[in-house]
């Protein structure tokens, strides 16, 4: 049924309010705002990515739209090139939409993940349409940061089937530290309360499926020295959605170089180093006494080799940004 509340258009770039920075600059004159993007549909990748939770990578891998720039740029970027060094290239919706029917043809992708899309949302909705228009009927993931506006996200209904967003901040003063984003928990909170009662928790889990089709599921990245926010987070996540809620708690953090070389801000040393494995232990503990019993859990040992680094952080200069990609 089509969405009483809004719709999201091209008109939206001339002063735009798509995300909860509401800039309100005329990105088709080619003003920017936070984002740093205009109208100009810039990407930095477009290929299969095995690197996803199970049922969302399965064994052809999910159909990742990385967009370049970002509406929240938090200062640990995992993805700090495309988020804040603007590399990508500018496409057509009808190119990005060719190489997504490409990658169902040859890889058999198991559903099209648009990554960080928010600032770019009109151009998704025109994806998904020129996809339907051939019959690429493979779910739609919608993959972000969790600092959505809720009139954006009412306004996607009709094109999303899967919603996988972070929530990475109950605290306030931390959001504001990290991300700029003091609003964010509550942003990502009534967000998530309309991801959930447009499309339910995701399907793999409730009906015990290998590949989901729709749905939500909530990531959650723990932070080193931040092991009081998690918790509170799985707290928020609890109270609101009880224990059924999908989770995926994901220990990979690393400090990336960009972070390492930020020497303006000695009060950001907490974040330059791994978590350790007491932390993590200390916060899945705490989902487990919660009751969480859908929940993906990558383990430190998933991921650390002996010399600390992670098969997880992407390189988005070459052509293959993630280790594994075909
Ligand atoms: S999408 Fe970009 S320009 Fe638009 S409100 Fe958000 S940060 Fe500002």
């Amino acid at each position: 049924m089509a969405n009483i509340y809004s719709e999201l258009s091209f008109e939206d770039y001339k002063h735009c309010t798509l995300c909860p920075r509401e800039c309100k600059v005329d990105r088709t004159n080619g003003q920017t705002g936070y984002c740093r993007e205009t109208d100009k549909l810039k990407i930095s990748s477009i290929g299969a990515h095995f690197g996803e939770e199970p049922p969302i990578s399965g064994k052809n891998g999910s159909g990742t739209v990385f967009f370049t720039g970002c509406s929240l740029k938090c200062c640990y970027c995992q993805n700090y090139q495309i988020s804040f060094q603007g590399i990508g290239d500018f496409y057509t919706c009808e190119q990005v939409a060719g190489e997504l029917r490409k990658l169902v043809e040859s890889h058999g992708i198991h559903n099209i993940n648009f990554v960080t899309p928010d600032h770019f949302f009109p151009h998704t909705i025109r994806i998904v349409e020129l996809l339907r228009k051939t019959n690429t009927s493979i779910p739609i993931l919608y993959n972000m940061s969790g600092y959505q506006k809720l009139e954006s996200v009412k306004a996607l209904e009709e094109y999303a089937d899967i919603y996988m967003p972070d929530f990475k901040y109950a605290d306030k003063q931390l959001a504001k530290e990290l991300s700029h984003a003091e609003d964010y928990p509550d942003r990502a909170l009534e967000s998530l309360i309309e991801m959930v009662s447009q499309k339910g928790f995701l399907d793999s889990f409730i009906d015990d499926k290998p590949i989901a089709t729709k749905g939500v599921l909530v990531r959650h990245l723990i932070l080193p020295g931040q092991v009081q926010n998690s918790k509170d987070v799985l707290t928020t996540l609890f109270l609101e959605f009880g224990k059924d809620i999908p989770i995926s708690l994901m220990s990979q953090y690393y400090p990336t170089s960009m972070l390492m070389k930020n020497d303006k801000s000695a009060d950001l040393m907490y974040m330059k180093k791994r978590i350790t494995l007491k932390e993590f232990e200390e916060v899945y503990e705490h989902a487990v006494s919660l009751g969480f019993r859908n929940m993906h859990v990558q383990f430190p040992q998933n991921f650390r080799s002996k010399k600390d680094k992670t098969d997880f952080a992407p390189d988005f200069e070459k052509e293959k940004p993630f280790k594994g990609n075909r």
